[in-house]
């Protein structure tokens, strides 16, 4: 068993980039999860987000949801799970590499997530002995979140649950996490970033933003060729 330590960070960042007409990437070496992963959503949740309990329940609601990456033409790829309560397999671990795909609404590692990044999925956990059917299999993968910017009040992110909401969200300063994490668990899952502006898996995305939450052809395209 080969396993890459190295870290490898692929992240959204908030700058609005001009793209041309492309198609999806997958990440290289092309590899997927032998069985549907089990995301744990850990708890407590960012603390921009006013209620964090309900950001938490949204962007496992939109991770699960049929118009998310468990699409109809592919089937169940994934289940997130809150740890709240504590649900098998999750703890309040987030551990790079122990083979449980975690996500954290915190900067777990400080300084791993700056400049213009949002969010950010360790994907360097894989095994290509064997490589079977032309993937490798992913063996873990990890997201955590930017902290608040102190330069930014309130943000940087804001949930469509919380109340308010969307005329919650502070121009320029917030950016809805339900629709970053749909894109980080796109890397999770074994997508890289594509060129096609509007779909899910583009790399940037601007603030304010409430699209994102439900994936386009474009990144149902990249799940098909992998599941
Ligand atoms: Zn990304």
């Amino acid at each position: 068993m080969t396993v890459t330590t190295k870290w490898i960070i692929i992240a959204i960042v908030l700058l609005l980039m001009p793209a041309a007409a492309s198609t999806y990437v997958l990440l290289s070496p092309k590899r997927h999860w032998a069985s549907d992963p089990v995301i744990c959503v850990k708890s407590p949740g960012h603390t921009s987000i006013a209620d964090s309990d309900k950001g938490i329940t949204a962007t496992i609601n939109a991770l699960n949801g049929s118009g998310g990456w468990n699409d109809t033409s592919v089937g169940l790829v994934l289940n997130a799970v809150s740890t709240t309560a504590n649900n098998s397999p999750c703890s309040n671990q987030w551990q790079l590499g122990d083979g449980q795909p975690t996500i954290a609404f915190d900067e777990v590692i400080k300084g791993a997530c700056s400049g213009t990044c949002l969010a950010a999925t360790f994907i360097s956990f894989y095994d290509c002995d064997p490589v079977v059917n032309g993937f490798c299999e992913i063996l873990d993968a990890d997201v955590l979140t930017r902290k608040n910017r102190a330069d930014k009040s309130g943000g940087p992110y804001y949930s469509l649950s919380e109340s308010g909401s969307p005329q919650q969200c502070t121009p320029g300063k917030e950016w809805n996490i339900e629709a970053i994490m749909v894109h980080e668990v796109g890397h999770v899952l074994g997508i890289g970033h594509t060129n096609v502006s509007g779909a899910t898996m583009y790399p940037s995305v601007s603030s304010c933003n409430p699209n994102g939450t439900t994936i386009e052809q474009d990144d149902k395209d990249a799940l098909n060729a992998l599941y």
